[in-house]
């Protein structure tokens, strides 16, 4: 049987699924799937902070002092400390409350803008976790269809800087669920 698609090429970018730790990954920048206080927590937050050390989190607690806590659906960059990556862009996705609170628009949110900085950033490839899914409880199908949706229509959009977005899948059953997702994305996507 053939093997499904990891990969989809959308307008001179590719979508990438891998499973793997992301604090590992060599993209200009990776996501983390933070809290509004930006101040670590666990999960993909907890992993981020302890790999790239204590830099992360000071410029993080200087953002939050200007602007104040980082609402759902928001994103900030900072720089990645002592990862691989040269920036961390931090985003909050939203938690999970049966789906009816506004929770699809800003997961999407929280993936175009962080794609939005990253360009601006002019960075050519960034890796994202699978927001939201883990402790903030949404439920990983319907969060995969948001996330490898969004990521697409936005490369669709129009060019930018952004060559490679990375999706980096930590356990198997969330990978698989992306990997099929992607499947009935790449089915639609104009190459
Ligand atoms: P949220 O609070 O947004 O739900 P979590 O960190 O609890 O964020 O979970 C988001 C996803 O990140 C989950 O699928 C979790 O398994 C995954 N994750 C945890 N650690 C890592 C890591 N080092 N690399 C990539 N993904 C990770």
């Amino acid at each position: 049987m053939e093997q499904p698609a990891t990969e989809v090429n959308i307008n001179q970018a590719k979508l990438v699924i891998i499973q793997g730790d992301i604090t590992r990954q060599a993209t200009e920048a990776i996501v983390n799937a933070a809290n509004s206080s930006l101040m670590g927590g666990g999960g993909v937050d907890g992993a981020i902070h302890r790999a790239g050390g204590s830099t992360i989190l000071e410029e993080c607690r200087q953002i939050v002092s200007r602007q104040g806590r980082l609402p759902a659906g928001k994103a900030v960059i900072t720089s990645g400390g002592n990862l691989t990556a040269r920036f961390v862009i931090h985003t909050v996705g939203p938690v999970w409350r049966g789906g009816n609170q506004g929770e699809p628009e800003l997961l999407a949110s929280a993936y175009r803008e962080s794609l939005r900085v990253a360009a601006a950033n002019n960075l050519g490839s960034i890796s994202f976790p699978s927001v939201s899914t883990g402790v903030y409880g949404y439920p990983v199908a319907a969060a995969a269809r948001v996330a490898l949706g969004t990521v697409a229509s936005f490369l669709q959009e129009r060019p930018t800087s952004i060559k490679e977005v990375v999706f980096v899948l930590f356990d198997p059953v969330t990978f698989e669920k992306y990997l099929s997702v992607l499947g009935e994305i790449a089915g639609g996507v104009r190459k």
